[in-house]
């Protein structure tokens, strides 16, 4: 039996992957190509007080509280980060992002601008990553183009889309969506690139 010099990648702790990008930037396709791509990755459920848009199921796409039961989940200590977007609470329930990282799988948290900053601060060896939309036209077609929310949401969606984008260089990395499957493929990169960190390797 030789003995390897590292630990193999796999007996390391998974990475904490913080994505952002304003509603239209396209981030939910990105993302979704970046999961068939590679393995090992585990998307943290969110939980907000904001209502299901049709098609949307309780515990896939989020876990949907009421405002009195998603304050009762802050109070116990449940929410690694949450923050107030567009009216709602939005929150990332702690156990699982915990759980799964001790187990080895790199978890994705899709959340605004606020928790990111937030889970940057309490877990400082996280990865954040920014997705923009290549321009604020194309951003405006793609909400439009959804076709789910009324004009005035989509009014305020717009100017908190703007006011997200000046938060980009707080990320560690900017990613322009022009195109779904070359943004997809810096992301897996990135990841790739985040888990041959020597610092990973410390402790093992
Ligand atoms: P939407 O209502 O379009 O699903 O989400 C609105 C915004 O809330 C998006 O920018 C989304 O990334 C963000 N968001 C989703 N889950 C969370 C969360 O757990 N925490 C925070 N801070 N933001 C979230």
């Amino acid at each position: 039996m030789e003995q390897a010099f590292f630990k193999d990648e796999k007996s390391h702790k998974g990475l904490l992957i913080v994505i952002s990008g304003p509603s239209g930037s396209g981030k939910g396709t990105v993302l979704s190509r970046v999961f068939e791509r590679r393995t090992g990755l585990f998307y943290s459920v969110s939980a907000t007080t904001r209502a299901p848009r049709p098609g949307e199921i309780n515990g896939q796409h989020y876990y949907f509280l009421t405002r009195e039961e998603f304050e009762e989940k802050i109070k116990a200590g449940g929410m690694l980060e949450y923050a107030q977007y567009c009216g709602n609470y939005y929150g990332t329930p702690r156990r699982a992002v915990e759980e799964k990282r001790a187990g080895g799988l790199d978890v994705v948290l899709e959340i605004e601008v606020q928790g990111a900053a937030l889970v940057k601060k309490a877990c400082p060896d996280c990865v954040t990553i920014f997705i923009a939309p290549p321009s604020k036209e194309e951003l405006e077609r793609r909400l439009r183009g959804r076709g789910t929310e009324d004009d005035e949401v989509i009014k305020k969606r717009l100017e908190t889309a703007v006011s997200e984008i000046e938060h980009a260089f707080d990320y560690d990395y900017i990613v322009v969506n022009d195109e779904v499957e070359k943004a997809a493929e810096k992301i897996d990169s990135i990841i790739t690139a985040e888990k041959c960190r020597s610092s990973k390797y410390k402790g093992l």
